[in-house]
């Protein structure tokens, strides 16, 4: 496999950005090596600047639910940016976008645009606290919510904790304001709860976690968070920014059946734009300025050619039922290939899997928390990352990741999947005997 343009763009890009990329993750730092740089990507498929043809599984981290430069998606965009790509100004698309938004996540009465997914998470954790009058939230280790300040906080030591800056510049001022909790674990919970009464405004949880891989919730963990906020008066946020329109049309929450206060959306939002917003109760949002003294704003936000990006790939998804049984039996298929190729050889790895959304843990441990995902072995993960990447098959260059299908592969792809998978499996034993 050839790759020189590729190496060639990462020595240009070292020198001007930081780390040559311009979200970590892409610098292939988990798994050694360095980034392909894409040229252009269709279907199911990516193609790199030297022209080798990968099968997508990240699908830019959701948003390509439906493959890549999917036709109508494509023509939303050229319409809307021939009227001129900015006014500065309310538009028709925002009303049909906001309205869609309400009529597809049930929770969701209004909503705000915002630019990303990070900008969701920070508003909607200024609005909860803004509406409860209450400084603290609690945030489960693993998750991953963007890079505002609030969420950079790692755990402390112990179960349930205050938390601790994870990165250079946050405060602890701010960090004094995270609580830390384990994943799937109800009892720390109620232990911070206990611990500051009436100072919890908000739980932020992601109601299926696809940042420390993919790992679901327990049954009835849920419904208890939701339990424990209707008793203490806190808002429940479920970050569904991964989950949201992909585990169904209303996201997590309508398969689980579980309804929060407050969602933030993004990636598929926006059909590959960058787009994300946050929605809730009506009581709530209308605290959001300029109805309400919770102050935000953004220059692009509701952006003519986002929102016609998003509106095409949300009409699609809410019309077309078919859409999300295939995506079910994609994860099926290449779940029940991958664990049987993984039983054939004796290896007791664990994979999780929901709709379209699954990953292999290199543990012989159930992952259901941060720990447990945290025992898996990084560096057979990241051989087996480079093995599928030469048998063409594009992974998360991390184990803490999800893949992330779209419903643009084909029978013929699930299988090369699975036989590069096999392939890869059979290469790493090889290299440890
Ligand atoms: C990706 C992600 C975010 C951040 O979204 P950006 O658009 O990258 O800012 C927030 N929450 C979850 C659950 C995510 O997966």
């Amino acid at each position: 496999m050839n790759t020189d343009k590729s190496v060639i763009l990462f020595e240009r890009a070292k020198k001007v950005i930081p780390g040559g990329v311009n979200s970590p993750v892409r610098a292939f730092q988990a798994v050694g090596g360095q980034p392909l740089f894409i040229k252009k990507a269709e279907g199911a498929y990516l193609y790199d600047e030297d022209g080798n043809r990968y099968i997508d599984c990240i699908n830019s981290w959701g948003p390509m639910i439906l493959g890549h430069a999917y036709a109508p998606v494509l023509e939303a965009i050229q319409r809307a940016a021939a009227d001129s790509p900015s006014f500065g100004a309310p538009t028709r698309l925002e009303v049909e976008m906001a309205e869609l938004i309400v009529s597809m996540v049930p929770s969701v009465e209004m909503v705000r645009m915002v630019n990303s997914g990070t900008e969701a998470t920070m508003s909607a954790i200024r609005l909860a606290r803004g509406y409860t009058g209450r400084h603290k939230i609690i945030k489960f280790e693993g998750c991953y919510h963007g890079h505002g300040d609030s969420f950079l906080i790692a755990a402390g030591s112990g179960a349930a904790t205050t938390g601790a800056p994870n990165s250079p510049g946050v405060t602890p001022g701010t960090a004094q304001d995270t609580l830390i909790a384990p994943y799937n674990d109800l009892q720390a919970v109620e232990a911070l709860i206990a611990q500051y009464p009436e100072q919890i405004a908000a739980i932020i949880v992601e109601p299926v976690a696809g940042n420390m891989g993919c790992v679901l919730p327990k049954p009835g963990y849920l419904q208890g968070l939701r339990d424990l906020c209707d008793k203490h008066g806190i808002v429940l946020i479920f970050d569904e920014v991964m989950t949201g329109f992909r585990l169904a049309p209303g996201g997590a929450q309508e398969r689980f059946g579980v309804f929060p206060d407050l969602t933030t959306l993004g990636k598929i939002i926006g059909g590959g734009m960058p787009v994300g917003a946050y929605g809730g109760k009506r009581e709530i949002m209308e605290k959001v300025s300029p109805s309400g003294k919770v102050y935000q704003a953004g220059t692009l936000s509701g952006n003519p050619v986002a929102m016609a990006a998003g509106l095409a790939i949300l009409r699609e998804l809410r019309e077309n039922s078919a859409i999300y049984a295939r995506l079910e039996s994609i994860g099926d298929k290449l779940y029940k290939g991958m664990k049987g190729e993984l039983e054939k050889r004796g290896l007791h790895y664990t994979m999780n899997k929901i709709g379209s959304m699954l990953n292999v843990f290199f543990t012989e441990q159930t992952v259901y928390d941060f720990t447990t995902a945290k025992s898996c072995d990084l560096q057979l993960f990241a051989k087996y990352f480079q093995a599928m990447l030469r048998r063409g098959v594009y992974l998360a260059p991390s184990q803490f990741e999800s893949w992330f299908c779209s419903a643009a592969l084909s029978e013929e792809d699930i299988q090369h999947i699975i036989q590069a998978h096999a392939d890869a499996l059979d290469e790493i034993i090889n290299q440890k005997a």
